[in-house]
């Protein structure tokens, strides 16, 4: 027992060492000791505690400040709070000792880390999405809860095996769900990597060990291949006096796994590439020169592929990655990725975050950090009510790679890839996005959802007539354009609302109801709705007509009288008051991002019904599949299987949808109206209710009634019917 404890404590006192060994921090005296007074505080905290593989529990906070200080960066206040982040929670020191020992800034980062571990554990799809929801809320106080969050779960990763099997699958989906996209946001991408490796290994260990043992097969030969590219540059890169590291880069499992899934390829076609990167010394002033230049050393004597240049140093990644990127035709004909990069760009591409400290010296940072921070806000801003869709939209976010576009008056603009002029409209001011009329890209107009380019210079046209259309939520992809636009269009359909209820007003009284409660609550169940705001929308927009009202009005006549005549016998069945009932408008299906109405089968695992929060999954021989969002599957399927995953929601189509009238006209040839169908109909699934072509003298008039959901749908047949040969004119009526 003493031999035990006097080792285990020898133990402790070298990983201490450790922590703070390989730090390029310069700590002050005070620094060292907080950081003294939180190792000593934690060892005592956690001194009966041990950790389920057997080891004293205080070796995991100690690794966790570990990885915080050397892997992250971070300085003294957010070691202190890793070697402290489970005292809060497993230990009789609370919240205020901490406060009081260490002060304010600590106690906060501490109380921030033990509020997410307090989540629930429920497996739940929309409970896990509230507790990331939750998590994220709380990291946005101070980005370094998140980052000590993120060394934690390294950690936990790192000795997960420990753990009961069916934590471990849980754990590491939640890993490769969540944490290894916010490690990658933060430029964190080594231990992104080793987040997503780790996560493979324990959701699907036989593809992780197959992978693992190619790699080394092969890892003799790339060595080998390494050092002839070496040798080749090594004389010239010195003639230049350019002082210059080169390594082999190596893809991670995680990484191989999902090319060999996403194209369906082999290992062996996957991991055809040779990859190296060049790491040189230079002192600021020379960075960029320095990198074109061994650029052009390098291209010298290997043929580039002028298609792969990447210059990420004119114009930085928005998590602050700078590199330049080529590949080059190596020795042997073999294609072999170049990225080259500064000792100082290296650091940071490795590290994230915490590294522009180290460089910028407190100068306050305008580099990407802090547009990323913004738009995160902005995410978390924007109050998207079911968590599992703001999960979703938030990894969509987290995702998605950057462009940049210009002002009129030349300011640079950063906007997610794959945003349209509606989108820069709402990041300027949410006045502007809500008078957007038209766009124009370099001086030329485009329609609203043309999607932008990096470099295009971006002019919205505004109007104080316009508004935001429901058309736009099918092309916007920023969260901020998406939550104004919902927001504006809530207070359209109020407005609509309120004239309905004056419609309807008049008209119970010409049918001789009484407006009221009673009558409201009768129609809303006739016409199953859920609101009366519902009733009021469809009788102010014309879904609910006349002839409706009407039919409606004999019915609930005869109802009354059949319950006059038969009370006194009439032992009243109970009425079907289903609580699930839905609104029968709930009666379509569409999927992606332009609501296309595709073949799809309801899963049998949770059944979805009309009206529930659903996701579409991509199966190999099954075509698309349905589930809720609630589904026991769900969780697996988005964090496995992330790039099979199609929104889909339940429509009304009887609210959106509205007649619209094309004519056309040009020179008649044979084939024509056969196009014309065809194009609407099967390409583009578009209902034809009435067509009508006449001819003479070899010219033609047609008209086309066509059922469609948004005006935009008729604009867009308009723009590709003009594009048929022998068309020549096709206008709206
Ligand atoms: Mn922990």
């Amino acid at each position: 027992m003493a031999t035990k404890e006097v080792s285990e404590n020898t133990l402790i006192a070298q990983e201490y060492k450790n922590l703070l060994r390989n730090t390029y921090l310069s700590l002050s005296e005070k620094d060292k000791k907080l950081i003294r007074l939180a190792f000593e505080t934690a060892v005592d905290a956690h001194k009966d505690q041990r950790r389920k593989s057997g080891e004293p529990y205080i070796l995991h906070p100690i690794a966790v400040a570990q990885i915080v200080a050397d892997e992250i960066g971070l300085g003294a206040t957010s070691i202190a709070a890793a070697l402290l982040h489970d005292v809060a929670e497993d230990t009789s020191l609370t919240l205020d000792d901490i406060e009081l020992m260490f002060g304010k800034e600590v106690a906060k980062i501490v109380d921030g880390l033990t509020k997410i571990s307090k989540l629930s554990k429920d497996k739940r799809v929309s409970v896990q999405a509230e507790n990331f929801k939750k998590m994220l809320l709380t990291m946005n106080d101070d980005v370094r809860v998140i980052l000590i969050k993120i060394a934690d779960r390294l950690h936990n990763m790192m000795t997960l095996e420990f753990m009961p099997e069916e934590k471990q699958v849980r754990i590491a989906s939640e890993t490769l769900y969540i944490y290894a996209p916010l490690a990658h946001r933060v430029g964190m991408y080594n231990i992104k990597s080793q987040l997503e490796d780790l996560g493979l290994k324990f959701t699907e260990p036989e593809v992780f060990a197959d992978i693992e043992r190619k790699i080394k097969d092969s890892e003799e030969e790339r060595l080998e291949y390494i050092k002839h590219f070496k040798e080749e540059l090594q004389n010239h890169l010195g003639k230049e006096r350019i002082q210059f590291e080169i390594e082999g880069r190596f893809k991670s499992i995680y990484s191989i796994r999902k090319k060999m899934q996403l194209k369906n390829k082999r290992f062996n076609e996957v991991f055809d590439r040779f990859a190296v990167r060049i790491i040189y010394k230079s002192t600021p002033k020379n960075e960029k020169f320095l990198a074109w230049k061994i650029y052009s050393i390098v291209t010298d004597h290997f043929q580039p592929n002028p298609t792969r240049l990447r210059d990420w140093i004119s114009s930085p990644k928005s998590t602050g990655y700078e590199a330049l990127h080529i590949t080059v035709v190596g020795p042997g004909s073999k294609w072999v990725e170049v990225q080259i990069r500064s000792k100082r760009m290296h650091e940071i591409a490795e590290k994230g975050y915490a590294a522009h400290f180290k460089y910028k010296h407190g100068s306050k940072d305008e580099g990407g950090m802090e547009l990323w921070l913004n738009r995160l806000r902005e995410v978390l801003e924007s109050q998207e009510a079911d968590a599992v869709d703001f999960v979703k939209e938030f990894k969509l976010n987290l995702y998605a790679s950057e462009i940049f576009v210009f002002t009129p008056m030349g300011d640079l603009k950063s906007l997610p890839k794959g945003a349209t002029p509606v989108d820069f409209a709402f990041a300027i001011h949410s006045e502007v996005g809500e008078k957007t009329r038209g766009a124009r890209v370099n001086g030329k107009i485009v329609p609203l959802n043309h999607p932008l380019n990096s470099g295009d210079q971006v002019e919205i046209i505004t109007s104080e007539a316009a508004k935001p259309s429901t058309s736009w939520l099918d092309f916007v992809i920023t969260a901020k354009a998406r939550s104004a636009i919902r927001t504006s269009l809530r207070t359209e359909e109020r407005l609509i609302a309120d004239e309905g209820k004056e419609l309807l007003r008049r008209k119970l009284r010409q049918m001789k109801f009484k407006f009221g409660d009673r009558i409201i609550n009768a129609m809303i169940t006739y016409f199953k709705l859920k609101t009366s705001l519902d009733l009021y929308y469809r009788i102010g927009i014309g879904t609910i007509d006349n002839k409706m009202l009407k039919k409606f009005a004999a019915e609930e006549n005869n109802r009354f009288w059949q319950l006059f005549r038969r009370r006194p016998t009439d032992k009243a069945k109970p009425k079907s008051t289903d609580a699930n009932q839905v609104s029968s408008f709930y009666d379509m299906l569409v999927f992606g991002k332009n609501q296309e109405t595709l073949d799809y089968t309801l899963s049998p695992c949770c059944s979805p019904i009309p009206g529930d929060g659903v996701f579409g999954f991509v199966s190999i021989n099954d075509g698309i599949k349905v589930h809720k969002n609630e589904c026991p599957n769900a969780i697996s399927l988005h964090s496995n299987y992330g790039y099979r995953i199609i929104n889909a929601k339940w429509i009304d189509s009887s609210k959106g949808f509205f007649t619209g009238i094309i004519r056309l006209s040009g020179i008649d040839r044979l084939g024509l109206v056969n196009e014309v169908t065809h194009l609407i109909s099967n390409a583009h699934n578009v209902d034809i209710l009435q067509i009508q072509f006449d001819t003479e003298n070899g010219t033609f008039t047609g008209q086309i009634k066509l059922h469609v959901r948004h005006a935009s749908t008729l604009h867009m047949l308009i723009n590709k019917l003009e594009k048929i040969t022998g068309i020549d004119k096709v206008v709206r009526d």
